[in-house]
């Protein structure tokens, strides 16, 4: 009878009621600031290790809240995923990123997030057509973050996105790598051009063995792919030498950066010595 008792009480559980209340709440939010686009784009420096010179910037979206002030994605993200919310918003997030990187110097990608819902929507490669065309920038210095999630369900599908893609000259990185659950045959039967190296490993670079290999692996698996790399969330100068002397493409971070809002890119490409 106890345990039934503690069954019944669940449906009333005022902890679950006010978390399905304030996800309402958000979803209803996430609409109006939509409407009103009230999003902000940062964009953080991913740099050359070889050279030190910025390569590009990724696309990293905010939420402009009237009384909460800036709300990271990761508050905001999983329920634009799961209400669909998430269409609209990575293709306003996705033309804004592509207007704002054609007033950079024209060496410079732009790097944009996309989400397994969008990326799995038919329209997808019209949309990105859509946002080169409407803004002007090149196909080449657009480049487009997928996760693992993106890939699973429908592999030929996915298949056919990333050759249409990159046939345009899109170039696709697969982000988080290590952490999902796909086997390291995804790589060879999925067209891809660079992998980002997890924060997860690239944080216990220098204190743990164990993500050492981690890295080290990922990096040879990639070079013997003819993959790039970038290794993200770089935020001590131990971490920058031993990704440097693995021989890592890229590196992302606080170390270099943090998100920059567009107006304070031309100052800091302004900046020498990044490294
Ligand atoms: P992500 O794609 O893995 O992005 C990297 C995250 O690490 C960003 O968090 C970035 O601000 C943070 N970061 C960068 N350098 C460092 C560092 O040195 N140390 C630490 N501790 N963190 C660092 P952010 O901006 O909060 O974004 C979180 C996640 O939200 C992103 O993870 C991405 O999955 C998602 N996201 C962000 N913008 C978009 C978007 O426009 N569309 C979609 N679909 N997802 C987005
Ligand atoms: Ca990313
Ligand atoms: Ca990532
Ligand atoms: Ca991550």
């Amino acid at each position: 009878a106890k345990a039934a008792g503690r069954n019944t009480s669940r449906f009333f559980d005022p902890v679950l009621e006010e978390s399905a209340n304030t996800r309402v709440r958000l979803q209803q939010e996430l609409g109006v600031a939509l409407a009103k686009e009230q999003f902000e784009v940062m964009y953080q420096p991913q740099v050359n290790v070889r050279t030190g010179q910025v390569s590009g910037f990724e696309a990293l979206v905010r939420w402009q809240h009237a009384e909460r002030g800036l709300i990271s994605p990761g508050d905001f993200i999983p329920v634009a995923e799961e209400t669909g919310q998430i269409v609209p918003l990575g293709t306003w997030v996705l033309r804004q990123s592509c207007m704002e990187a054609t007033r950079w110097p024209a060496h410079l990608k732009v790097a944009v997030n996309l989400s397994a819902v969008q990326f799995r929507s038919t329209s997808v490669v019209d949309l990105v057509e859509q946002a080169l065309a409407d803004s002007g920038l090149p196909a080449s210095r657009l480049e487009l973050e997928i996760t693992e999630s993106a890939l699973i369900d429908d592999h030929d599908g996915a298949q056919a996105t990333l050759m249409a893609l990159r046939e345009r000259g899109v170039r696709v990185a697969l982000d988080d790598f290590g952490t999902g659950y796909s086997s390291l045959a995804y790589l060879r039967r999925f067209s891809m051009d660079k992998l980002k190296i997890d924060g997860m490993f690239v944080r216990h670079l220098a204190t743990d063995m164990d993500a050492q290999a981690v890295v080290t692996a990922i990096i040879s698996l990639a070079k013997a792919l003819r993959l790039t790399t970038t290794a993200e969330c770089v935020e001590t100068a131990e971490q920058l030498e031993l990704l440097r002397a693995l021989g890592c493409d890229d590196i992302q971070g606080y170390l270099m950066a943090r998100p920059l809002h567009a107006g304070q890119v031309p100052e800091f490409l302004g900046r020498e010595n990044l490294m």
